[in-house]
């Protein structure tokens, strides 16, 4: 089945508001030629999303958020509900990024309630998955990744993954220069459309693209992209930098 490749932007906590139009306005520039093509995404920090959004009315550009909270409203100081999200015109929100497990005590538990909650809303959720460098050494992949997807995902129907993204992550490979290998990466990214399939079926799980995520550039975004599995890319400090961002939108376009 051919599924139409997204790029993704996580800008992280790069971004000001008032530097955000001309990143924006300069992905979609040099991502024009794809327009229609690749599914292009500016996942940008909450308070940069309207700038964001008012840049990229009329392209082909989207925007996202990099987290939301499961509930709609009330006494939760420093949080971003989905409907905030909405409102301010953002159509995606990454949740669970590793970054988030890792400095912010985000659980299995926390990024379904969140995944769940923004499918709910009418957002797209990016919902980021990966082994660290220990679980993968220790042999752990296929648990890890496993564990992730069912507890991450539980509840999520056939119809709600129609507004789902998987990133799949390797910690190790995060802004680390490192990436993992086109094969490494599509045996994961089988086992994680093999393992949604248990939960959703096989017919559903193959409509659900998996982006790989972790140091993809321009450089090596076509080996990867290449791969049966791997349906475009969640992409860090890449995203940063409109000709390089749209490299590797160029190498989903062909
Ligand atoms: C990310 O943070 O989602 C990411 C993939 O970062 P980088 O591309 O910088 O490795």
């Amino acid at each position: 089945m051919s599924r139409k490749k997204i790029i993704a932007g996580n800008w992280k906590m790069n971004v000001k508001p008032s530097e955000t139009a001309a990143l924006v306005k300069g992905v979609a520039e040099a991502t024009a030629a794809a327009a229609g093509r690749v599914d292009v995404v500016c996942c940008t920090p909450a308070i940069d999303v309207p700038a964001a959004v008012a840049a990229a009315a009329g392209t082909g550009v989207e925007i996202g958020a990099e987290n939301c909270h499961w509930e709609d409203h009330g006494a939760f100081t420093g949080e971003i509900s989905t409907g905030m999200l909405l409102d301010a015109g953002a159509k995606y929100v990454i949740v669970g990024h590793s970054e988030r497990r890792q400095y912010f005590g985000e659980t299995d538990e926390t990024v379904n309630r969140r995944a769940r909650a923004a499918i709910a809303a009418g957002l797209t959720a990016i919902v980021c998955i990966g082994e660290t460098l220990e679980e993968r050494d220790a042999g752990r992949l296929q648990e890890v990744i496993r564990r992730q997807v069912n507890v991450g995902l539980k509840d999520v129907s056939a119809a709600d993954c129609a507004r789902l993204v998987i990133a799949y992550e390797p910690v190790w490979a995060i802004g680390t220069g490192r990436t993992a290998t086109p094969d490494q990466a599509q045996e994961a990214h089988a086992l994680i459309r093999s393992t949604l399939a248990a939960l959703v079926g096989a017919e559903t799980a193959e409509t659900v693209r998996i982006q790989y995520g972790g140091s993809m550039k321009p450089g090596n975004a076509a080996d990867l992209l290449a791969k049966k599995d791997i349906d475009g890319g969640l992409i860090g400090g890449a995203s940063l930098k409109a000709a390089d961002f749209a490299g590797i939108v160029a190498a989903a376009a062909v």
